[in-house]
């Protein structure tokens, strides 16, 4: 028994499924979840002191690798002052002004504790600035748990939300549509429909929580111009895209504008932090400016503004993100190859420091959301726990993104790219 199981027995009894967020429960690939005692650079390391090469990275903010010696001390310095004042700070000052420098369509910008929280308060705001009560999401873009969001089409792309998690009221549920990701017709469907009630669209700019899903030419597009025709804000979630898929997300990276935008994970350097932002005229709607209410005891916290800060800091080095989509490529066109070589059916997608693996014998491009839910979950399973076997943290389901770092270096890939083709061959 290893010391990883042993806690998560232990865990269990007083922990619901002895984790405080299921996906670390390794439900999707069976065994027991790795416990992590300390991380550094490219590297996790478990409680029984095994080292991984790590391409979770926190679910993906740890960008420059794990801690990073300079956000380390910068947070080290800030803990002097105190943790907490519930009073404004010039650090928040400070990093509204990064984020605004980063992501030109965010003319203000409020922070928040979690990525929930900013898609559940970009929404509320898109309500109470159109005075409509629908929004309209994708099926297999996940945004966090806020109970409009928690919806999925009952059947097919025109039914109206049914609640995916018992706890939300259908009353809640029946405002939220839900449309086929990649394809604009089923939009523009639910828009003739409804076409004076949709506050917003909300979306994955790359879709990163049903694998890795990039935008079809021409969809994000299409959404803006529909957004405009219908009188609709387009709300880009780039809580996991942003200052990931490039410095200035995927919107930088695609050339669409949104009204708003939601961020997480990599702003906030590894500590709890969200934030969302856009048009001024629509920001200026929130409290105290305007009558949308939000709030938070915590939101701009200085700890963790000073961590988001540093890394941002770091991440305007010249280069940066030609590395790192480089690396990413690497990892991608690397499993690609090895799996060719030993006649293993795989696809692969990336975009930036985001990459997508599927066992699936589909020779299209990987764009919808059916066609990852007819992926080999077999030939997933078995490949993620041999190639934790090998020393390689993947993310723990067939429907999560991966991610690369700064820290991974030359050594770090080809170790990955070495284990990858071990497993392929054992597969075979
Ligand atoms: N939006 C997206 C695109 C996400 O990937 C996530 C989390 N993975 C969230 C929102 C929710 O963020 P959090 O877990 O910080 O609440």
């Amino acid at each position: 028994m290893t010391r990883s199981a042993d806690l998560f027995e232990q865990a269990k009894q007083t922990i619901p499924g002895g984790v405080n967020s299921p996906v670390r429960a390794f439900n999707g690939v069976g065994g027991n979840p790795l416990f992590i005692e300390k991380a550094d650079g490219a590297y996790i390391y478990d409680a029984d002191g095994k080292k991984y090469v790590d391409y979770v990275g926190s679910w993906g903010p740890m960008i420059l690798g794990h801690n990073h010696p300079k956000i380390r001390q910068a947070v080290l310095d800030a803990v002097e002052n105190g943790l907490s004042f519930g009073a404004p700070t010039e650090l928040e000052v400070q990093m509204a002004e990064k984020v605004i420098e980063m992501v030109p369509s965010m003319e203000q910008v409020r922070m928040v504790s979690s990525g929930t929280e900013a898609t559940m308060s970009a929404i509320r705001l898109a309500r109470g600035f159109t005075s409509r009560d629908k929004i309209l999401k994708f099926e297999g873009c996940y945004h966090g748990h806020a109970d409009c969001l928690l919806v999925k089409a009952g059947s097919g792309a025109l039914t109206l939300g049914q609640p995916s998690s018992p706890g939300i009221p259908e009353d809640f549920a029946k405002h939220t549509l839900t449309a086929t990701y990649n394809d604009l017709d089923s939009v523009r469907a639910l828009f003739e429909q409804h076409p004076e009630d949709i506050s917003c669209i909300i979306l994955e700019p790359v879709a990163g929580n049903m694998n890795c899903i990039p935008p079809v030419e021409g969809f994000l597009e299409g959404l803006r111009a529909m957004c405009d025709e219908f009188g609709a804000l387009l709300i880009i979630d780039e809580v996991m895209t942003g200052f990931r898929v490039s410095k200035s997300g995927a919107q930088g990276h695609y050339g669409i504008k949104p009204d708003l935008t939601t961020l997480g994970k990599v702003i906030g350097g590894g500590m709890p932090v969200g934030a969302f932002g856009g048009r001024k005229d629509v920001m200026q709607f929130i409290a105290p400016t305007g009558p949308v209410y939000q709030a938070g005891t915590l939101s701009g916290n200085p700890i963790a503004m000073t961590a988001g800060l540093a890394q941002m800091e770091a991440l305007s080095e010249p280069g940066l993100y030609e590395e790192l989509a480089a690396k990413t490529k690497r990892i991608a066109e690397g499993f690609k190859a090895a799996a060719d070589k030993h006649g293993i059916p795989l696809s692969i997608n990336y975009v930036g420091g985001m990459f997508g693996f599927f066992f699936t014998e589909d020779t299209a491009p990987m764009t919808t959301f059916d066609q990852v839910t007819k992926c080999n979950m077999e030939h997933f399973r078995h490949f993620y726990h041999a190639m934790l076997d090998e020393g390689v943290y993947l993310a723990p389901s067939a429907y999560e993104a991966g991610f690369l770092s700064m820290a991974h270096g030359e050594e770090e890939l080809e170790y990955t790219l070495a284990a990858a083709e071990r497993v392929f061959a054992a597969m075979k």
